[in-house]
């Protein structure tokens, strides 16, 4: 058994045993709680430490309690610690909560005499703050939430959707990036920015801190003349992120981030003495972690926002290489190669004509149908097109094979790509993964592929020979496809990097999307490595990019994916940066569940250790009312850099009622509880 310290008032220390097996306490840097300053009315704050929440967590819950706070003068808040940490400030027998976590805290209130919860605040919806919702019907206190995220705690299955959209609100492409309750959470009140609430006469200052969450608040106040803030999501301890999946609001655009960068600076010019954030320790000095933890996140914006021109005069990099023909919107990029060109025209289209007439397709969307059959026609007449055999597929993008279905109706094109792309272009309703062909709302829901090659494969066309390998970027479901043409080694990238190689400030890289599962290891790192060692003499990239002599744009690609990894590395409270980035390693396959009354259907849960060591995971699967899940609880251990498989089965009784159901699944890693992190969606419909 291992002892730690109990802080007490005042100072003075008592040695306590929690805990069985706990793990030495790690100690981060300067913030350390011993490191107050002497003569600081503020050294009473008696924090509590790592440890113990590292106890708490440990699954060791009969020895679980609230510990004391001690700020200056008030002697009377709490801390409770299951998926989050969860304040109780109290008065007499009555008690204020800020959020609530897992419920459990509501067992133990009566230790320290609390029989009545008036108030519930929420600082944001994400499912770890508010899981135990349905526990508080006992106890009816008054529920408050920031008034930006009313609708995500009262109708939380409006963001998620059976067949998404585009532009599908709090989404990327389609692609949810909020995690409301599996059932709603029934609302008192709402706040906006700088409201004042008013408890037993102490007042909380209301501070929009979106950012981590799309409404995500503060609640700041004062004591003893210092600011106190109840932050949520914004910042842990170590001037670290909780996660970068749910700042990720946009395709690489960085609002969420930017949202983020502005909520700190404004909770930095409150000069709080502490913060009391959602997760981990609390936070001291915090108007330097503040400071130290804004500039990491300018750090990484700027590496985050595209390595190209965007917006401005992409248009005039685009291609500096290929020749008008005697068809004005096709061009030629070397004698058999052709794409489109005209201004700000952005479609993906590459052909490569043999002496034959028969042709190959690299990728295609976004032109039209009219102008696609105008032009192919016009290739037919002017320059010799007789067939095409097949249309290779870059990457899982829908806008990227948009077109495909009038190629294949229309001239007989197979349609070809790599094993790794294949399974998510024919079915991606089973993943949750950004700009999926289903959002785009063509009228095609998947594309079947008639050829799939296998990593490193090569394959002879009319004379020429084509390598088709994995290499990620933007997106783990990518592939490079090069060989020899009109005697220049010739790569088609699809959309990882664009930009001009001439341009020294320009590194090419696209958006960053955790929700296009791109890991860097198995992302953007791979792929500039992969570039790097192929040395192309010309890239056909996505969205008509020609880059030539691209060699030093590579090197350029290939550092800055590095130092963006690095920059998530250091925001990262995790042992594995990849826990925070990935949203991905716990998933459910299929995401979407198609299910009717009565019916039973099987799901597949992947499980993923990014560590070198074994790992235990407990997931409890939580359903609502109407969705029975088999096994209701997984006690397993993943083996060292792999990934698990558990199946589940998904029972919808004959009474259910029809319409969309969210399944959460509460995961707790080598005894550290994550809670409800991730989730699963049944679609109940006859
Ligand atoms: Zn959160
Ligand atoms: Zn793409």
């Amino acid at each position: 058994m291992t002892r730690h310290k109990q802080f007490l008032p005042g100072g003075r220390a008592k040695e306590g045993a929690y805990c069985t097996d706990l793990v030495v306490t790690p100690r981060r840097g300067p913030y350390n709680p011993g490191d107050i300053v002497e003569n600081d009315m503020f050294n009473r704050l008696k924090l509590f430490p790592v440890a113990y929440v590292l106890c708490v967590s440990s699954l060791v819950m009969a020895e679980a309690r609230l510990r004391p706070v001690w700020i200056g003068s008030e002697s009377n808040l709490f801390v409770w610690t299951d998926t989050c940490n969860v304040y109780v400030l109290r008065e007499g027998d009555a008690a204020l909560l800020i959020d609530l976590g897992d419920g459990s805290v509501l067992d133990h209130l009566g230790e320290i005499g609390v029989r009545r919860v008036e108030w519930v605040l929420f600082t944001h919806h994400h499912r770890e703050q508010c899981q135990g919702a349905a526990k508080l019907a006992a106890w009816k206190p008054q529920v408050a939430v920031p008034e930006i995220e009313r609708a995500l705690f009262e109708e939380p299955t409006r963001f998620r959707k059976a067949k998404p959209t585009l532009g599908d609100a709090y989404t990327v492409h389609g692609a949810s990036y909020v995690r409301p309750p599996i059932e709603s959470v029934r609302l008192n009140r709402t706040f906006k920015d700088l409201d004042v609430f008013t408890w037993r006469g102490r007042e909380f200052r209301c501070l929009d801190t979106k950012g981590n969450s799309p409404g995500g608040m503060s609640y700041l106040w004062k004591v003893d003349g210092r600011w106190i803030g109840f932050s949520g999501d914004v910042m842990l301890d170590g001037a670290k992120m909780h996660t970068w999946f749910d700042t990720e609001w946009d395709y690489g655009f960085a609002k969420g981030l930017y949202e983020l960068i502005s909520s700190v600076s404004l909770l930095q010019s409150y000069a709080p003495a502490y913060l009391l954030p959602s997760h981990g320790e609390a936070v001291s000095r915090a108007t330097e972690q503040l400071q130290e933890y804004q500039s990491k996140l300018r750090t990484l914006a700027r590496l985050y926002v595209r390595g190209y021109e965007i917006n401005t005069f992409g248009a005039d990099d685009q291609d500096t290489v290929s020749k008008p023909t005697s068809i004005p919107d096709l061009w030629q990029v070397t004698p058999h190669l052709y794409k489109f060109k005209r201004k700000d025209f952005w479609p993906n289209f590459g052909i490569l004509v043999a002496d034959s007439g028969h042709a190959l397709v690299f990728d295609c969307g976004l032109i039209g149908r009219d102008l696609l059959a105008r032009s192919l026609a016009a290739l037919q007449e002017q320059l010799g097109l007789q067939k095409i055999d097949a249309v290779l597929i870059t990457h899982m993008h829908g806008d990227h094979f948009l077109d495909v279905p009038y190629l294949r109706q229309k001239w007989g094109a197979q349609v070809w790509t790599l094993q790794d792309v294949a399974g998510v272009c024919e079915h991606p309703e089973r993943y949750d993964y950004a700009a999926m062909i289903p959002a785009y709302q063509a009228g095609f829901d998947s594309l079947p592929i008639d050829r799939i090659f296998q990593r490193g494969e090569r394959f002879e066309w009319e004379g020429y020979t084509f390598t088709v390998d994995w290499m990620p970027g933007q997106t783990q479901f990518g592939c490079c496809i090069h060989g020899q043409i009109d005697g220049r080694h010739i790569a088609f990238t699809g959309d990882n990097l664009f930009g001009d190689p001439a341009d020294p400030q320009q590194n090419g890289h696209e958006a960053v999307v955790a929700r296009n599962s791109a890991i860097f290891e198995e992302g953007y790192i791979y792929g500039a490595e992969y570039l790097r060692s192929l040395v192309p003499d010309l890239i056909v990239a996505g969205h008509s990019w020609v880059m030539d002599r691209p060699q030093q744009m590579i090197e350029r690609f290939a550092v800055w994916a590095h130092e963006i990894r690095d920059a998530y590395v250091s925001l990262s409270a995790e042992e594995d940066y990849r826990y925070m980035f990935d949203p991905y390693w716990v998933r459910a396959e299929p995401y979407r569940v198609f299910v009717k009354p009565g019916q039973t259907v099987d799901v597949t849960l992947h499980v993923r250790n990014f560590l070198s060591r074994p790992q235990k995971h407990r997931i409890e699967v939580h359903a609502p009312r109407g969705v029975n899940v088999e096994p209701s609880l997984l006690d397993s251990s993943v083996g060292p850099r792999s990934s698990g498989r558990f199946p589940l089965k998904i029972n919808v009784p004959s009474d259910t009622k029809h319409g969309l159901r969210i399944v959460a699944l509460d995961v707790t890693v080598d005894g550290k509880r994550y809670g409800e992190w991730f989730d699963l969606i049944a679609c109940v419909a006859p």
